[in-house]
């Protein structure tokens, strides 16, 4: 017989066929002469309960069946008597795929901090199927979006000989093959020149290889994995995440911003379409867990918002505007920053941020026009000479969730920016030729994968939406 997964049959709801049902036990309750079991397969939140006389199978079936356990079920759908679902399964077979002795994962609420200690199990969870499909349907929908704009996927490398933020938080690449690393004069091997001779690392971003192919194929982006030699311990860095990073000719900053906006709201907007059962289940997680606390008379439940988001515009200000409502709202006490904003030039702390997000303009905001000498080098010097077309967007909870700018195509002004951060200019010589030969305005933003996923499922740690979370101490699974 034909194996159907659990969310085809809840949609379905074939009352009286035959099927066979594959998965795990979350649970199982014996009462009067009755057997439970509730059976998840990943599919769906909603677990399908499965009905049976103990007798009716060999007892060391039935005691084997346990939480954890893999079953193949076969049977007859039945209307559920009364339960979550409208519908049953009326056990014909039982077979025991794995069994599951000292099975760490309890039918009782665990830790989010001891359940990252066994990432490899987490998928056995409501919360963490919910978060995982959840990443899988915003990375598809972010793949769709660009598809329909007409944007080309691009494929950038990981390994790479260009710091491209120019920021130095980069993992060397190694060779643990000792007869091909080169040799020092004193016949010393070289570990710092170990990719075949040359010194290379993991990228910190695929912006620059991506500019390039938007010189000459107009609209791409990229979408992959990228490094961070973050050796800081937030809810909001890890040393490995995913970033999606679009780059398009003939932008501007407004063009950028824009579509970054409709990006954002496209994405949500699917999330909120398609994962409506897993978004709903971790809303209930998160107001069961506010239950008895303080409450705070901003909070809004998660669906709201997410609603919010496609409701209402961002707010857009320039870096002065911020730094202004800043300072103005200093002198209250109760109110004082760690770093206090003293003058214009300084970059913004993330409790600056959480502070325009959360407190003035409760929705998302866009700050641009950085200072230049707080920016990266390739972005557009502005007339002024004292700032770049920047944008960062930062969201309710988050902080940044994009940086992005107006890409600085002019060759003198490029070359310039290059010298006076003192990097090396020959190493760099290849996306100077970007601006040699037929440049053109362009623009783009990096958007952190997981910092979106983080907003759109509510977890307030970014290790709990990565499968495998690379942290400092954290690289065993
Ligand atoms: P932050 O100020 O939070 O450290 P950033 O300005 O260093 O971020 P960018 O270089 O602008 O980051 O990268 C683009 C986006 O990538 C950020 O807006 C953020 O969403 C994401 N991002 C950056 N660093 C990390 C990290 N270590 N872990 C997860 N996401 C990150
Ligand atoms: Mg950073
Ligand atoms: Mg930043
Ligand atoms: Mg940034």
């Amino acid at each position: 017989m034909k194996r159907i997964k659990i969310k085809e049959l809840f949609i379905a709801n074939p009352v009286g066929t035959k099927v066979c049902i594959k998965g795990w036990v979350r649970t199982k309750r014996i009462s009067k002469q009755v057997v439970f079991i509730m059976l998840n397969d990943g599919s769906t939140i909603h677990n399908l309960q499965i009905v049976t006389e103990p007798e009716k199978f060999a007892e060391d079936i039935m005691q084997h069946i346990a939480t954890g356990v893999s079953l193949s079920v076969c049977g007859t759908v039945i209307a559920s008597q009364g339960g979550n679902q409208a519908i049953e399964l009326q056990a014909d077979t039982i077979e025991i795929l794995g069994t599951a002795t000292d099975y760490p994962l309890q039918p009782k609420k665990h830790s989010l901090e001891f359940l990252r200690e066994i990432a490899h199990l987490r998928f056995r969870t409501n919360t963490f199927s919910a978060v995982f499909r959840i990443r899988h349907a915003i990375s598809y929908a972010i793949h769709q979006f660009f598809h329909e704009q007409g944007f080309v996927y691009l494929h950038t490398p990981i390994i790479t000989a260009v710091d491209a933020e120019g920021a130095g938080e980069m993992f060397s690449v190694t060779t643990l093959n000792m007869e091909q690393l080169p040799k020092t004069p004193q016949g010393q091997v070289d570990f710092k020149r170990d990719f075949f001779g040359q010194k290379t690392s993991l990228t910190v971003s695929g912006q620059l290889e991506a500019e390039a192919a938007a010189l000459g194929l107009a609209e791409v982006y990229t979408f992959g994995p990228t490094f961070r030699a973050e050796n800081s311990n937030t809810t909001r860095h890890l040393a490995e995440f995913w970033m999606v990073e679009p780059e398009m000719a003939f932008y501007d900053l407004a063009d950028n911003i824009a579509l970054a906006e409709r990006f954002l709201k496209y994405v949500i907007g699917f999330a909120l379409e398609h994962c409506k059962d897993d978004l709903e289940f971790l809303q209930k997680r998160e107001l069961d867990a506010r239950v008895g606390k303080q409450t705070d008379k901003s909070f809004l439940p998660l669906l709201d918002r997410l609603d919010n988001i496609l409701t209402y515009p961002f707010a857009c200000i320039s870096y002065t505007e911020a730094i202004d409502i800043l300072k103005a709202s200093q002198p209250n006490k109760e109110k004082k920053f760690a770093y206090p904003i003293d003058e214009w030039g300084c970059d913004l702390q993330s409790e600056h941020e959480r502070y325009l997000v959360e407190k003035h303009f409760t929705k998302p905001v866009i700050i641009t026009n950085y200072p230049r000498a707080i920016k990266a080098f390739y972005m557009h010097q502005q007339e002024d000479g004292k700032t770049v077309a920047a944008m960062d967007i930062l969201f309710p909870g988050i902080g940044e969730i994009i940086g992005g700018s107006q890409r600085e195509e002019r060759l003198d002004k490029l070359t310039e920016a290059i010298q006076s951060m003192g990097m090396n200019s020959n190493i760099l010589q290849w996306y100077l030729d970007t601006r040699l030969f037929g440049t053109v305005p362009h623009s783009g933003f990096g958007l952190g994968l997981e910092r979106l996923v983080q907003f759109v499922t509510g977890m307030d740690n970014i290790r709990d939406v990565i499968p495998f979370p690379r942290t400092p101490g954290n690289a065993a699974f």
